[in-house]
């Protein structure tokens, strides 16, 4: 029998890969997270996904957490700060041999929810697929894209990539996983930070040319001493690409920002500030770059962390 899909977390991820298993036959079931929001699902009658502007719901099984089903398979599709502590909920119900997909952006929450289950193999996930949520239980799927996934401490691929081959979720199994995500962390923390700060969309950093040069001249130092060269190469050339690439658009920080949510800072620049100091590195513009957008975050009201 095919081994069923436990999504955590029926957000804008969760909901674009639960729908997506779910319509090619893929058992799947949704953990949410209490009683009250099962209720107020099943009241929806399912997960909308909204894709070339056509809506179509999928009523996927979910559970709370306190279900007593062993878990073998696990989409962890919480914000990076929701993670480890979503994850360490359902530890007790994790079956031998117990594999878990990590989708946060970022990198810290990975080797927090590996530490609270050690028994589990944790793989992990870079995506460039986009999508938002414009309703409870209703996500609209708006940038096609990518998705690598990888486990740097074993680099066989499972089996049940197949299920998302079955599912037309485009990917690829990288032996060099955590070189993507520091890569991807890096471009994050030369861009998204500035178009807080400047206000502006991507394309506006074009006009700070200097400022983003400086950053990526210490991203480059971080990503070398970490023993990332790979993901340090041409950092600079990448970034002017993307911002050009996206001018139009608005950074997914800036996004959080102004819709008056909490960001994963501390899983981006916060992250990459944290290892600098535990490398003895000294990084005044990135320290800086930190310190300006914690005190634009408390001046909002939101959370800085
Ligand atoms: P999201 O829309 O905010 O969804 C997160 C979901 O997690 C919410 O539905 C939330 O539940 C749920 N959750 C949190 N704690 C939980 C718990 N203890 N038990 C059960 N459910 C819990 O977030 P997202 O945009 O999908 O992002 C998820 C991760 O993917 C982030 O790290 C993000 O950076 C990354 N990512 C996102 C995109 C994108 O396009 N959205 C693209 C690439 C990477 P409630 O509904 O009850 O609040």
């Amino acid at each position: 029998m095919a081994t069923t899909w436990h999504v955590l977390g029926a957000g804008s991820l969760g909901t674009l890969w639960a729908t997506r298993l779910a319509r090619a036959g893929v058992p799947v079931r949704l953990i949410l997270r209490d009683a009250a929001r099962l209720k107020a699902y099943e009241a929806a009658g399912g997960l909308t996904l909204v894709e070339h502007g056509q809506a179509r719901q999928y009523p996927v099984p979910a559970e709370t957490p306190d279900n007593p089903a062993p878990i073998q398979r696990l989409l962890v599709a919480c914000k990076a700060y929701d993670a480890e502590q979503a994850v360490a909920q359902l530890a007790s119900r994790l079956a031998p041999g117990a594999e878990l997909i990590l989708l946060q952006n970022g990198l810290g929450s990975q080797d927090a929810v590996a530490a609270v289950v050690a028994q589990a193999r944790c793989i992990h996930a870079s995506s460039t697929e986009g999508a938002f949520r414009d309703g409870d239980w209703r996500v609209v799927f708006a940038g096609h894209g990518f998705t690598w996934l990888g486990d740097a401490s074993h680099p066989v691929a499972p089996i049940w990539l197949d299920d998302l081959k079955d599912a037309g979720i485009p990917h690829e199994w990288s032996t060099d996983i955590l070189t993507r995500l520091w890569r991807k962390l890096a471009l994050n923390c030369a861009i998204n930070p500035l178009t807080v700060l400047h206000d502006c969309r991507n394309g506006g950093l074009q006009e700070h040319h200097c400022e983003v040069a400086i950053l990526c001249g210490e991203l480059t130092e971080l990503l070398e001493r970490c023993g990332q060269p790979a993901a340090a190469q041409d950092l600079q050339q990448e970034v002017e690409r993307v911002i050009h690439a996206t001018a139009a658009n608005y950074s997914s920080m800036y996004q959080d920002v102004n819709n008056r949510r909490r960001t994963e800072i501390s899983y981006l620049l916060g992250y990459a500030c944290k290892v600098a100091t535990r490398h003895q590195l000294n990084l005044p513009h990135l320290n800086q770059l930190q310190q300006r957008l914690i005190v634009r975050l408390q001046s909002l009201g939101l959370p800085s962390d």
